[in-house]
């Protein structure tokens, strides 16, 4: 099968999926008015694969397969497929106004801890499943998505420990046959998988050898017998007292997934009991998708930086110098991104026949961008002053009764209209809300997460450090 169109991708989710959204059962996930809106988001995937300005970084020549292939989905080789890789992302979030379009990368993160783990394991089976798997995601262009985020009870105690309640707050494994098996339990936050082909599950944290029946991992897709999503738009649409806007809205959903007893069948399990090994998956996973992570907030730090310098313009307050220090503190940290994004490619590590980005680069550049994202929405709300939350909406600018007062005194520096100002505001107001905030916090795991990562993968630098000084002090 060749390379999938947007339209084909659309026609494809007609597949009697259980999605349930605002408490009701969503017929057909590409034509519903909410919905299709993230689908159409997710489309912009399978566009840029038949753009000619965009085909040779979307697309691939598979040496295996003698055919083209999403570049998500091909194994990165060296430090130029990283880069390519990540320049793909951060093109595909531009051209959807600061959305990823999710149908491949999120699904190729997972695919690839999947991968090394089977490496790591010398487990044959896997890796021949894996690759069987993979094969499959590349001929037939499949959307996928990770659920990797259990519900997870009570967060001090381990998955086998939540009997108290009950034993499902991790995803886990019930019943085993020679053809396959039965698990139970609930993932959340899972973007794109109410309009993907393929849900890739990863087991989201460590385990013991109690907690054996929760290490797995299995693909499957969405409209399999037991599977009930519960979604929620990530932001919302604009809303009618803002000024309108031509371009396309973007948007996602997270779902809250539900496994009720549903049948994997074995070629599709890659991992089943394996404890030791539940933590090296979704160690692999949160490396593969941080870096992702970075490339996504690229245009949308770009967007930041633009805003603030906007509406300082707009206010007139640029030259004031407390104004020039905030503007340069952002920039400081949208190059940093950057910058540590691509070393993080250059100075890869390798895992079994994949190039892999340097975990302690990709880690800190997630923290980096993490950590520090209010600061730069502080300085946004800040530049823009009140009138963010208390300018007169869009319906009263358009209302001849009160539309000359608001021109007349909600203007600022010369030659910038009433109208421009306005709107900046509104874009600031959709791009600084507490949705964008949250994401940036958490996606691709808590700061805490990459903290805990650093210093386990700085262990061998510190003891360098250590000796270094200690050498220096005559200590043998
Ligand atoms: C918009 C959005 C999209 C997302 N998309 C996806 C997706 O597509 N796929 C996916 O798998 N996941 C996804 N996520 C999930 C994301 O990775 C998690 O939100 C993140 O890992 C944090 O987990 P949590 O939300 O359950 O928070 P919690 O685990 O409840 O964390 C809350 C706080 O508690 C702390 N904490 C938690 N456990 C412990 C502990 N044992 N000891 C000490 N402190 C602890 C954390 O550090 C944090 O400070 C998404 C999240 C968001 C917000």
């Amino acid at each position: 099968m060749a390379l999938m169109t947007a339209e084909e991708y659309k026609a494809k989710l007609d597949d009697g999926r259980v999605v349930y959204y605002r408490g009701e059962r969503i017929k057909n996930v590409a034509t519903d008015p909410n919905i299709s809106t993230c689908v159409n988001t997710m489309a912009v995937d399978y566009e840029m694969a038949h753009d000619p300005k965009y085909k040779d970084l979307a697309l691939v020549d598979d040496p295996e397969l003698g055919e083209p292939v999403s570049r998500y989905y091909y194994k990165p080789q060296s430090a130029d497929d990283l880069l390519k890789a990540y320049d793909l992302i951060v093109t595909s979030t531009a051209l959807a106004d600061g959305y990823i379009p999710l149908a491949h990368d999120i699904g190729s993160d997972a695919l690839n801890a999947i991968t090394i783990t089977a490496h790591m394991m010398g487990n044959q089976d896997y890796m021949d499943r894996a690759e069987n798997f993979r094969r499959y995601l590349k001929k037939e262009d499949i959307a996928s998505c990770a659920a990797v985020t259990c519900v997870k009870g009570d967060r001090m105690l381990r998955p086998s420990d939540q009997e108290q309640l009950h034993p499902d707050y991790y995803v886990r494994v019930v019943d085993k046959n020679n053809k396959g098996i039965v698990v139970r339990g609930a993932k959340v936050h899972i973007t794109g998988a109410a309009y993907c082909q393929e849900i890739i599950a990863v087991p989201c944290r460590q385990m013991t050898e109690q907690d054996s029946d929760y290490a797995v991992s299995f693909a499957i897709p969405p409209n399999t017998k037991g599977i009930t999503q519960v979604i929620r738009p990530f932001r919302s649409s604009l809303s009618s007292i803002e000024f309108p806007n031509e371009r396309p809205l973007r948007m996602h959903t997270d779902s809250l997934i539900i496994f009720d007893d549903v049948f994997i069948p074995w070629e599709r399990v890659f991992l089943c009991g394996e404890w030791k090994f539940a933590a090296t998956m979704v160690y692999n996973f949160a490396l593969m998708h941080r870096r992702t992570g970075c490339a996504y907030r690229v245009p949308l730090s770009e967007q930041l930086l633009g805003m603030a310098k906007a509406i300082a313009d707009y206010n007139g307050v640029t030259k004031a110098a407390h104004v020039r220090e905030k503007i340069t503190d952002l920039i400081i940290y949208l190059e940093t991104l950057k910058a540590l994004s691509k070393a993080a490619c250059y100075d890869f590590v390798r895992h079994g026949d994949m190039a892999v980005p340097n975990p302690v680069t990709t880690n800190i550049a997630k923290y980096h961008f993490a950590h520090n994202y209010h600061d730069v929405v502080k300085v946004i709300q800040d530049l823009s002053g009140g009138l963010l939350v208390t300018a007169p909406t869009f319906k009263d600018y358009q209302n001849p009764d009160t539309h000359d007062f608001i021109d007349k005194y909600l203007g600022a520096k010369k030659g910038v209209s009433t109208e421009q100002r306005l709107r900046m505001l509104d874009l600031i107001r959709r791009m600084t809300g507490a949705d964008l905030e949250t994401i940036c916090l958490h996606g691709e795991g808590s700061p805490m997460a990459e903290r805990m990562t650093i210093w386990m993968e700085g262990a061998k630098v510190m003891e360098q450090c250590k000796r270094l000084v200690e050498e220096m002090a005559g200590i043998k």
